[in-house]
């Protein structure tokens, strides 16, 4: 029963961060371990928390925010179409729309789009696309399909995904799991050879992984993988939803060895962190499995999405982002790699996604995280052992001079 009490909860109270940390204890589910700071503003690549304490954002969201926090064109473009009309469906035209995939083909060379929200279900198309391919183009029999996927991969939350993940806690407990997935180590050419078959319809993979600790593949791993995918008749589908975007320098990671992919997954920094926009592009043979009704989603491609999406792509193309990545990034790590303290096992990156390993006797990322965010630097520990620094690519060179004497001194002294 609503009481005349409980409808004015919170009434006159004035909230610090312990007590918006509170509340989401108090009535959250516990999937994550944030830090323990309550951000309520942030712009470019810096946030602020409710006390009025700045950071510098070395996370931007796992890479969603590479255009920067608030970013006033994309800001622009969202509020612009909101009232305007935000949702459409599919059982209808907009206006966006075409121009979002017009956009999105022209900056990835593929030319078929479809568009969905979080870059789970990016991925989940991806693996619909890629089985319909394999029973209707390829030939294998019904229900043989099988995707190569890599050893400690990341590709989201969902059953199917979680389906094929080698990390022990992305799967214990949420058995039975969707078949078809074959693992092989990563950054191992060989293997794929060995692992294809006649079922075998796709190679799906990052070009480097993001989750599992900025992991890169030897040089000429990608070419390699894409001339067996060609042999073999089996799509090179790359899940770009955290590398891609410019993040690592280029527009898409792949494109440092000049491969083409037969399929992309995109997400994050698709809408520069104003709202979840994702896609799956593709080649004409692949996203023509596609027959009305096969697939959807109810917010997938609606005129704001699209609006934002344009926006967000236009920043990342007039800003020069992915050169900014590339330029800013190279001087970032080659700075890191200098300091000298005991407790670094490896510094390893490409562009602005940068990848800190420390020695096991360390402690864990964790402790590091902490004193970082003391001295105004967010950064979240990635798997047990590794500090990422992924700032927004709209950073300065010398914010990332600011950001190195603090992080200078957090390695030498913890
Ligand atoms: C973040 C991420 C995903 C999942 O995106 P969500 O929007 O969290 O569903 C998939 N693949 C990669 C490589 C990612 O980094």
């Amino acid at each position: 029963m609503q009481t005349i009490e409980n409808r004015n909860l919170n009434k006159n109270k004035v909230f610090n961060s312990q007590d918006y940390i509170k509340l989401e204890n108090d009535y959250g589910a516990d999937n994550y371990h944030p830090l323990e700071v309550v951000i309520n503003k942030g712009q470019g690549a810096w946030v602020w928390d409710v006390e009025g304490n700045k950071y510098l954002d070395c996370l931007s969201a796992y890479s969603a925010l590479n255009q920067g926090h608030c970013h006033p064109l994309i800001y622009q473009a969202l509020v612009e179409q909101a009232s305007k009309v935000t949702l459409t469906s599919r059982a209808f035209h907009n206006d966006q729309l075409g121009k979002f995939y017009q956009k999105i083909c022209h900056i990835s060379g593929l030319p078929k789009v479809l568009p969905m929200n979080s870059g789970a279900e990016a991925v989940e198309t991806a693996i619909k696309a890629i089985r319909k391919w394999a029973y209707t183009v390829k030939g294998v029999s019904h229900n043989q399909a099988e995707i190569i996927v890599c050893n400690n991969n990341f590709a989201g939350r969902t059953i199917s995904l979680v389906s094929f993940s080698t990390e022990e806690q992305y799967q214990s407990g949420f058995a039975p799991f969707t078949p078809g997935f074959k693992t092989i180590p990563y950054g191992d050419a060989k293997a794929l050879k060995s692992a294809i078959t006649p079922n075998t319809a796709a190679f799906f993979l990052e070009p480097i992984q993001g989750e599992g600790g900025i992991i890169i593949p030897p040089v000429g791993y990608l070419q390699e993988i894409e001339s067996i995918c060609r042999k073999n008749n089996v799509l090179l589908v790359f899940d770009e939803i955290q590398t891609g975007l410019g993040r690592t320098g280029k527009m898409f990671a792949f494109e440092h060895e000049g491969v083409k992919p037969d399929g992309i997954t995109i997400g994050k920094a698709l809408s520069g962190g104003f709202y979840p926009i994702s896609a799956f592009i593709s080649t004409h043979e692949v996203m023509d499995v596609f027959n009305p009704g096969d697939h959807g989603s109810t917010f997938g491609g609606n005129p704001l999405a699209a609006a934002v999406g344009i926006a967000a792509l236009d920043v990342i193309i007039e800003e020069n982002l992915p050169e900014r990545a590339s330029q800013l990034g190279a001087y970032f790590l080659s700075q890191l790699q200098t300091i000298p303290s005991p407790y670094i096992q490896e510094v390893r990156g490409r562009g602005l996604l940068i990848g800190l390993e420390l020695k096991p006797s360390a402690g864990g990322a964790r402790r590091f995280c902490k004193a970082l965010m003391g001295l105004g630097i967010l950064a979240k520990e990635t798997r047990e052992n590794i500090i990422r620094f992924a700032p927004p690519l709209v950073i300065s060179r010398s914010e990332i001079d600011w950001a190195l004497q603090r992080i200078e001194q957090v390695l030498m002294s913890e």
